[in-house]
C-alpha cells in the first residue's frame, strides 16, 4: 500500500500492521476511531461498522450481569433492576420448543433477551429463572442493549453450552438485535462486548471480522465518558435512514460497501448523488481513514494524533453525518479547553447520549470540572479504563 513504508515478509509485520496493509490501500480511504462498552456492555454502533470499515471501540468497566437457574417447568422468568420507566421489570413466557418460535412483543426490553433466546447457537433453550442487574445508562450510546445480548447469551452458555465461537456469538447477539428490537445495528457493539481485552482497544475490521487488539494502559493516561443525560427521539428513525444513504451511495459508486470506495471516486459522483448522499458517504469514507490511523497512532503511543482525529471524527459526525446535537457538541467544546486534554468526540448513535475524552490522567478532577461548569445540561461522569468482555462469574 502507498501510505504504509514497504516492510519484508509477514514476520516483520505487526498484526496491526498486517491488517492494515491487507485491506486498506490508499491513503484516501477510512475508517472510525470510537471508543466505547464494558464488561458484557459497550456503546452503539459508530456508523463505520455497518459500511464494512473499520472501528477502535474499547469495553468500559460498567457491565450488565444476570443470574439465574434453570427450571422444570418450561418457563422463562426474569425481572430487571433497570427498565425504562415505563416498562413493567418483569417478564414470562414459554421456553421455545421444537414447532415454536418466540415473537417479539412488550415489553420492549424482553425482546433482546428473546431474540437471543431465539438465536442462540447451543439451543434448545430450557425453562429458567433469571435477574439482571446493570450500571449501563439505557439509550445513553454506551451500548447497554448489546451489554444486555451478550450477558444473556454467556449466560445460556453456562445453562446449554454452544461450541464457544466467539465470532458467531457476536453475529447472533446482533442478528437478536436486527430482528427482535428492530435496530439495524452494526458488528461493533455486540463484538466489543464479546471480545474485548483488559488494558486494550480493538481494532475491528468489519468486512474480514479480524480483530487485532491495540494496547491502550498507559498510567498517564485517561479515558473520561461523559453522559450528556439528553436522548432525543429522532435516534431511532435516523439510524436506519444514514444506513439507506450509506448503501444508496455505495450502490451508486458501484460499490458493495463504502469500505471500497475512495474520497476521489465520491467527488466523481458527487452531482448523481446529491449533497446530502454525498456527505454522508464523505464521513464514512473519511471516518474509516481516521480510525485506521488512530490505530496506528495508539500502537505508537501519539496521543497527540489520536486525539486530533477524535476532533476531526467528531466535527465529521455533526457536520456531513449530521447525528451530533447541540449537548454533545457543547461537552466536546468544553473538554478540548482543558489542559491536558487531547481529544474528544461523541461515541454511539449520537442525538444525545455520551462523549469519550483521552487526557492525562492528572487533568481528569479539572476536566469533571469545567465540563459540568460548561455544560448547560447536568451531566456524569464515568472515568474508565479499557476492560474484558463478558465472563462467567462463578457464585
Ligand atoms: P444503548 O444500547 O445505547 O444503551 P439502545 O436504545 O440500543 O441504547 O438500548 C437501550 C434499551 O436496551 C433500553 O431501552 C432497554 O429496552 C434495553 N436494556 C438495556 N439494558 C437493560 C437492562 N439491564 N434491563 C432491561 N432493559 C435493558
Ligand atoms: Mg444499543
Amino acid at each position: 500500500p502507498p501510505s504504509y513504508p514497504a516492510t519484508k515478509g509477514h514476520s516483520r509485520r505487526s498484526p496491526l500492521r498486517r491488517m492494515l496493509s491487507s485491506s486498506w490501500h490508499s491513503d484516501t480511504r477510512c475508517g472510525e476511531v470510537s471508543v466505547q462498552g464494558p464488561p458484557p456492555s459497550r456503546s452503539r454502533s459508530t456508523h463505520t461498522d455497518y459500511n464494512g470499515g473499520f472501528v477502535l471501540p474499547m469495553a468500559l468497566q460498567l457491565g450488565t450481569v444476570l443470574v439465574g437457574s434453570p427450571r422444570q417447568d418450561g418457563t422463562i422468568s426474569i425481572v430487571t433492576t433497570s427498565a425504562e420507566a415505563d416498562e413493567p421489570r418483569r417478564v414470562q413466557f414459554p421456553a421455545p420448543g421444537p414447532g415454536s418460535a418466540l415473537s417479539p412483543g412488550l415489553p420492549r426490553w424482553a425482546n433482546y433477551v428473546k431474540g437471543v433466546i431465539q438465536h442462540y447457537r447451543g439451543g434448545p433453550v430450557p425453562g429458567f429463572s433469571a435477574v439482571m442487574a446493570s450500571d449501563i445508562p439505557l439509550g445513553g450510546g454506551l451500548s447497554s442493549s448489546a451489554a444486555l445480548e451478550v450477558a444473556t447469551y454467556t449466560f445460556l452458555q453456562q445453562l446449554c453450552p454452544d461450541d464457544g465461537d466467539l465470532v458467531a456469538k457476536a453475529l447472533a447477539c446482533q442478528k437478536a438485535e436486527h430482528t427482535f428490537a428492530g435496530m439495524p445495528c452494526g458488528i461493533m457493539d455486540q463484538f466489543i462486548s464479546v471480545m474485548g481485552k483488559e488494558g486494550h482497544a480493538l481494532l475491528i475490521d468489519c468486512r474480514s471480522l479480524q480483530t487485532v487488539a491495540v494496547p491502550l494502559a498507559d498510567a498517564s493516561l485517561a479515558v473520561l465518558i461523559t453522559n450528556s443525560n439528553v436522548r432525543h427521539t429522532l435516534a431511532g428513525s435516523e439510524y436506519p435512514a444514514r444506513r439507506r444513504h450509506c448503501e444508496r451511495a455505495a450502490a451508486a459508486l458501484g460499490k458493495a460497501s463504502l469500505r471500497d470506495a475512495t474520497l476521489a471516486e465520491l467527488e466523481e459522483a458527487r452531482s448523481r448523488l446529491g449533497d446530502e448522499v454525498f456527505r454522508r458517504a464523505r464521513h464514512v469514507i473519511g471516518e474509516i481513514a481516521r480510525t485506521a490511523q488512530a490505530a496506528q497512532a495508539l500502537q505508537h503511543r501519539d496521543y497527540r494524533t489520536f486525539g486530533r482525529l477524535m476532533v476531526e471524527s467528531h466535527n465529521s459526525l455533526r457536520d456531513d453525518y449530521e447525528v451530533s446535537c447541540s449537548e454533545l457538541d457543547e461537552l466536546v467544546a468544553a473538554a478540548l479547553e482543558v489542559d491536558g486534554v487531547y481529544g474528544s468526540r461523541m461515541t454511539g448513535g449520537g442525538f444525545g447520549g455520551c462523549t469519550v475524552t483521552l487526557l492525562e490522567a492528572g487533568a481528569a478532577d479539572r476536566a469533571q470540572q469545567h465540563i459540568q461548569e460548561k455544560y448547560s445540561g447536568t451531566a456524569t461522569f464515568y472515568l474508565t479504563k479499557p476492560s474484558g468482555g463478558a465472563k462467567a462469574l462463578p457464585l
